[in-house]
């Protein structure tokens, strides 16, 4: 089983970079995948009086955790079915996304996933034993409807969506889910929808997908992104009641409870409805990081709408961005995320959750590099 599997490609260089800046060199550090802030004062003073507390908790989490979660989220995805009983928390989104696609398909059942992907998907359904399909995403990053249509076999039983995408940083457009719910319920398929950057959205048309009519719809989310928690691990699932207790078992006996201190974060979290922190310094970095990197003739990017990161297109210079990303390392110190993590060879993805001087600075050795090596 852990034969087919590789390292987070994005934690490991993430935490190469970070030991190369212990060790004294000047590196700027494009690989990030959280919020460069301390845990927020309103969450730090909510937990500071909760410290004595030590037990476990339920499996799914407090009670009034699972009450402000289900109250949010029927709110933020407009579906109000969504009640206590569909909300599972777990610790961090992660493991939420293996027990549900764990508690909806059985071993050889096939799972469709747009690519460019994030890291994970595609070991987590491996991991499940589950037949990974992969379908393109169009040159501007939406869905392609008919690849899609062309993927779906008798055991396709589920579509794994992330929108806000990492690491484009597209949003799904509207018409194409749209035509993804006639095409999903006709043909019985669930869809797994990863929300972990919807708070995270520059675009004022924005949508999540679940908040469409789907009839089959799992929702994985999370206070990673949206406030700075990625070291608290505290996320949640919210699925059919069926789904949700087969995602408690599956929990119960691989992880338990979220932390208690953490579950407390989220209910501090949600008191401020989940507003996400830093969110007008990520907006601001985003013109910014534009601006630059317009100055630079061999790159082109789509501008993203979500999330906090770039998906720069580098195939006019190279289709290795494993090589080149090495190289522009070792002669800059510049750290961007090869795009073969994410199965998108001649890309790599630039995560501005950055200080802005930081970007400033990696952009210009970014241009001065694609220059000296690509006149
Ligand atoms: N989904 C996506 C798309 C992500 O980018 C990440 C983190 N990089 C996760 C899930 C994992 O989130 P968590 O920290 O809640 O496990």
């Amino acid at each position: 089983m852990a034969s087919g599997l590789e390292e987070s490609a994005t934690l490991a260089l993430n935490a190469r970079v970070k030991q190369m800046a212990k060790d004294g060199l000047t590196v700027f550090n494009f690989t990030a995948g959280e919020l460069p802030c301390d845990t927020p004062e309103y969450i730090r003073n909510y937990v500071t009086g909760k410290l004595d507390q030590n037990k476990y908790t339920a499996v799914n989490g407090l009670p009034q955790l699972r009450e402000d979660i289900a109250k949010y989220a029927r709110n933020f995805y407009n579906q109000g079915w969504i009640k206590t009983e569909n909300v599972v928390v777990c610790p961090s989104v992660k493991p939420g996304i293996w027990a549900s696609v764990t508690a909806t398909l059985n071993p050889g059942d096939e799972i469709i996933l747009p690519t460019p992907t994030w890291v994970s998907y595609k070991h987590i359904v491996h991991i499940a034993g589950l037949k990974l399909v992969q379908t393109r995403l169009s040159d501007n990053f939406d869905l392609d409807i008919d690849d899609i249509k062309s993927k779906i076999t008798g055991k396709t039983k589920a579509i794994l969506l992330n929108s806000p995408q990492n690491p484009t940083g597209a949003i799904y457009s509207q018409e194409k889910i749209n035509q993804l719910v006639t095409l999903s319920n006709e043909n019985n398929i669930t869809v797994i929808s990863d929300e972990i950057y919807s708070k995270l959205v520059f675009d004022p048309v924005f949508k999540p997908v679940s908040s469409f009519d789907f009839n089959n719809l799992i929702i994985l989310d999370g206070f990673s992104k949206s406030q700075a928690l990625t070291g608290w691990r505290i996320g949640f699932i919210i699925a059919p009641e069926n789904i949700a207790k087969a995602c408690t078992k599956i929990l119960s006996h691989v992880m338990g409870n979220a932390s208690i201190i953490s579950q407390y974060a989220a209910i501090a979290a949600l008191e401020k409805d989940n507003k996400p922190v830093m969110f007008k310094e990520l907006e601001a970095n985003l013109e910014f990081a534009c601006n630059k990197l317009n100055e630079i003739k061999k790159i082109k990017y789509v501008k993203p709408s979500g999330a906090f990161y770039i998906f720069l297109d580098i195939r006019e210079m190279t289709q290795e961005s494993l090589k080149w990303c090495e190289d522009l390392l070792q002669k800059k110190g510049v750290a961007l995320v090869p795009g073969e993590a994410f199965d998108a060879p001649g890309f790599a993805r630039m995560s501005f959750s950055a200080d802005p001087e930081i970007i400033a600075q990696g952009l210009d050795l970014l241009k001065e590099y694609t220059e000296e090596n690509y006149a």
